[in-house]
């Protein structure tokens, strides 16, 4: 005859600790709503800027190839969108790291897009044209017209949208492609934009010169 199995005493295991609050998420109705506000603000900035709507050249090709021209950064989309998605790829990563544990992935996406519209806000000042055109390639640049501002935006969600579907590796494969892209294409990068903004190197400046 076996004895009764004792009943299980609740406090033989240590208690789990109480689980965390879910981070605070949007709903895809709100997102939506804030995203059009956000992009509604930073339009209207940029034209208070006195940047304007579309390429001085009136032509309604919705692209520029051409980086060394004044249609560059004018039209829809030019090389430089690419620099965008990966502005995307890294405020998806930065705001995972950062703001992870207390907002949901809607909620960092609308953080991202309005770090990114800043960003185009920061770009389109005088200050940051001057520098360009100083020390970089960018001669003829005098700022980006408030249409491809907005296409930047654009490529910055989903250059998001794309490291939130992608695993780790494929967002490292996609950013080191689109950065060996721009170098080939026109000699240009997200990593020596930053270079060449923060700390301008000499040797940089003559090889994107054709030197
Ligand atoms: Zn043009």
């Amino acid at each position: 005859m076996s004895e009764p199995t004792p009943p299980p005493t609740p406090d033989a295991t240590p208690a789990a600790p109480a689980p965390a609050a879910p981070p605070f998420e949007l709903s895809a109705r709100a997102t939506a709503a804030w995203v059009a506000v956000a992009v509604t603000v930073t339009a209207a900035l940029l034209l208070l800027m006195g940047r304007s709507p579309w390429c001085s050249c009136g032509s309604p090709v919705p692209w520029s190839f051409v980086v060394q021209s004044k249609h560059n950064s004018q039209h829809l989309l030019d090389p430089y969108a690419f620099t965008h998605v990966l502005h995307g790829v890294l405020f998806c990563a930065g705001t995972w790291l950062a703001l992870g544990r207390w907002l949901g992935p809607r909620a960092r996406l609308l953080v991202a897009l309005s770090l990114e519209g800043g960003w185009e806000l920061l770009e389109n000042s005088s200050w940051v044209i001057e520098r360009y055109r100083a020390e970089t390639i960018s001669l003829d640049y005098y700022g980006d017209s408030v249409i491809n501002s907005l296409a930047d935006v654009g490529a910055c969600a989903l250059g998001f949208y794309l490291a939130r579907r992608l695993p780790l590796w494929g967002s490292l494969v996609l950013f080191c492609a689109f950065e060996l892209l721009l170098l080939l294409w026109i000699k240009d990068s997200l990593t020596l934009n930053v270079i060449m903004l923060v700390y301008p190197l000499e040797a940089i400046r003559s090889w994107q010169s054709g030197g």
